[in-house]
Formats: C-alpha cells, structure tokens, sequence
C-alpha cells in the first residue's frame, strides 16, 4: 500500500493533530504513515480510514443493488398474470429476488 496522499494527510492527519492525538515517531508497516496515539491506543489513521471508504463503497454498491431488486419486485408485484402455470413462473421469480435481497441486505453495514 502507498503512503498517505495530499487528501489524506488534510482530510485525516491533518484533523487529528488538532485533536490533540499524539503522533508518535512510529510508522505504520502497512502504509508508512505516522502512528498516532488517542486515549491509550494507537493506530493508523490512514489504514483506518481507507478501511471505512472501502466499507462506504461496498454499501453504496450493495444499496444500489438492492433498490434495482425492489423496483423489480414492485414491476412483478404489480403485474400478475391470471394464468395459473405464468403466475407460478412469476412468483417463484418473485421469491428468488427477495432471497437475493436479503442476502444483499445482510452484507450492508456489515462492520
Ligand atoms: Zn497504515
């Protein structure tokens, strides 16, 4: 992994010397960041924060997903056939996109 960017040392270093968190002469194996202390633990801002970008990405893709299902689903819901056999074919379609979603809604905010 690289080391911090412009971004990132004003967005997440920056703020966290102001917050009074001691920066320690430590760097971080990962990233090379400079470790820093706040209440008895130390960590990297970096790494922390692009674990929760990542995190903030992979529900943004999951929300979209699951919004796409539910528009599916309404369209289906709204438009049953009256033929027995095409009603059947509809709503085990209209089951499988409910297991997808739950499926998907169980991944977002995962932490
Ligand atoms: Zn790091």
């Amino acid at each position: 992994m690289r080391g911090p960017t412009d971004e990132e040392i004003r967005k997440v270093i920056m703020p966290l010397m102001l917050s009074g968190a001691k920066m320690l002469d430590r760097h971080c194996p990962k990233c090379g960041s400079p470790l820093f202390e706040k209440d008895g633990r130390v960590f990297c801002p970096v790494c922390e924060y692009r674990e929760r970008k990542k995190k903030t990405e992979i529900n943004q893709k999951t929300g979209e997903v699951v919004k796409r299902l539910e528009e599916k689903l309404i369209k289906l819901a709204s438009s049953l056939p009256d033929d027995v056999d095409e009603l059947e074919k509809h709503l085990k379609v209209m089951d499988l996109i409910i297991e997808l979603m739950k499926k998907y809604k169980a991944l977002e905010g995962r932490e």
